[in-house]
């Protein structure tokens, strides 16, 4: 069964009497164990699209079932918990809270998830054991480098052993020797049996993954690779 399954996806944005159709029709099918990566010119819909497919948005038009669930008859409260237990969210700027620590930040999730105190540190530093950050639980993310923050942020989205993790832009501020690292800690992750669907403008990253989705004006313009099947 796959992870998520996007059908006839549409999302517009109105802004007063301006109209923007940001995704079009967009159906994509990701089953476990993928490593995907979502490329396209700035504007195409590509961070549209993962808002959607994360449950952070709701779709103007079509569906997306994660595990066969279809998210459209579900309330804020489902798709929250949906979000929750499903969804690993991975972002450009890392979006740590500075003044709690490494730990804590990694352990946020659970505290959501109703996992007791004990189990979250204990869950909360595998996860950084994970990513290779063990070394600085109890930092604060100001204390750590660029690739040492975005390192707790994956252990956050990993802790709660999410079906997906989405990353939009994981490397775009960091430098590319950085990113590289990044990138290899995601294959890695895949390699251990995470699915992980990456938005990114930088074609050396495209190249790096099985399955890439070129997305333009809103629509797929081409799926190259395993699980994506036709050749433009
Ligand atoms: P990408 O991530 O590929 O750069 P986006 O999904 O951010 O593309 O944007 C797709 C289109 O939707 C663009 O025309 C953008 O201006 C528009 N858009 C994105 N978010 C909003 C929003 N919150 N309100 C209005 N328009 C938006
Ligand atoms: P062990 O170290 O013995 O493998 P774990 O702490 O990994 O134990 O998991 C013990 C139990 O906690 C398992 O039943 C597992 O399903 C559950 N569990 C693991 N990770 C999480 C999580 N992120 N949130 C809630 N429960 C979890």
């Amino acid at each position: 069964e796959p992870v998520i399954r996007t059908v006839d996806l549409e999302k517009t944005y109105q802004m007063g009497a301006v109209r923007v159709d940001a995704l079009r029709g967009v159906s994509i099918t990701i089953n476990p164990g993928e490593l995907t990566t979502i490329m396209g010119p700035s504007g195409s819909g590509k961070s549209t699209l993962m808002h959607l497919m994360g449950c952070l948005d709701t779709p103007s038009g079509g569906s997306i079932l994660i595990d066969g669930e279809s998210t459209a008859r579900m309330r804020e409260s489902q798709l929250a918990r949906m979000r929750n237990r499903k969804i690993g969210f991975v972002f450009q700027q890392f979006n740590l809270l500075n003044r709690t620590s490494i730990l804590e930040n990694v352990a946020a999730p659970l505290l959501y998830a109703g996992v007791s105190l004990a189990k979250r540190k204990k869950l909360a530093v595998q996860a950084l054991e994970r990513v290779g950050l063990a070394d600085r639980v109890h930092h604060k993310p100001n204390e750590l480098s660029g690739g040492q923050k975005q390192r707790a942020a994956i252990a956050r989205a990993i802790v709660t052993q999410p079906s997906l993790l989405l990353a939009d832009e994981p490397t775009g501020a960091l430098d590319s020797k950085t990113g590289h690292q990044i990138l290899e800690l995601f294959q890695d992750l895949n390699r251990q049996g995470l699915t992980v669907v990456m938005v990114t403008h930088d074609p050396e990253v495209g190249a790096m993954t099985r399955r890439t989705i070129t997305i333009r004006d809103g629509l797929i313009e081409s799926d190259i690779g395993p699980a994506g099947g036709v050749q433009p």
